[in-house]
């Protein structure tokens, strides 16, 4: 790993196969909230960034509701490297890549983690995940050397799938905004 990239890496055999590029985090490396998804998916895989397809999207909105932007977050994923098929990762490949995830924790060091979707938030908090009910929750965690505060939220792609998810996904982002500090966007304009 060379600062906040990972430029080579062939520890997961089948993901070095899947893949086409390795997807490193992206956004300001001094963010104060760090979003963590599963690993990349098609889109993701041929654009070299995180959250670039639908559920990219999704996410934008619900920033920009909080009065966030993508140049005030740090994107990355629990794996670099697309799995074929869009499978979930394996535990085995989940474990390799956790030194650069938290290399990269610790570089940022943000104000908070948002785990997007159940696949990372087991595998930061090291527990069992019922991320619909528990999608809003913080706990406090050691991640990249130091106790940080870690928001389950809910997968973006949960909303597409599931439509009644999608206020408890922006009130979860509104939840990160606040506790990074930032006043939120639409849901103070009902006050003016
Ligand atoms: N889903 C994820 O978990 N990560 C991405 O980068 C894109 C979609």
């Amino acid at each position: 790993m060379d600062g906040l990239e990972v430029t080579d890496c062939t520890k997961c055999e089948e993901l070095v196969e899947s893949r086409s590029q390795i997807v490193n985090g992206a956004g300001p490396a001094d963010a104060d909230v760090l979003f963590v998804g599963e690993g990349p998916g098609a889109n993701e895989d041929e654009q070299g960034e995180p959250f670039v397809g639908r559920s990219g999207s999704v996410l934008d909105d619900a920033l920009a509701d909080a009065g966030l932007e993508r140049a005030d977050i740090r994107m990355t994923n629990c794996v670099r490297c697309r799995p074929p098929e869009n499978r979930d990762p394996t535990k085995e490949e989940l474990n390799n890549c956790r030194p650069y995830l938290a290399r990269e924790v610790e570089l940022v060091a943000p104000e908070v983690v948002v785990t997007l979707g159940k696949v990372p938030g087991e595998h930061l908090l090291e527990r069992s995940v019922a991320v619909t009910k528990e999608t809003g929750d913080v706990e406090r965690v050691e991640l990249g050397g130091e106790p940080r505060d870690v928001l389950l939220c809910l997968h973006p792609a949960a909303t597409l799938y599931d439509a009644s998810q999608k206020e408890a996904f922006r009130e979860t982002i509104e939840k990160a905004a606040t506790m990074a500090g930032v006043e939120g966007g639409q849901s103070r304009l009902g006050e003016y």
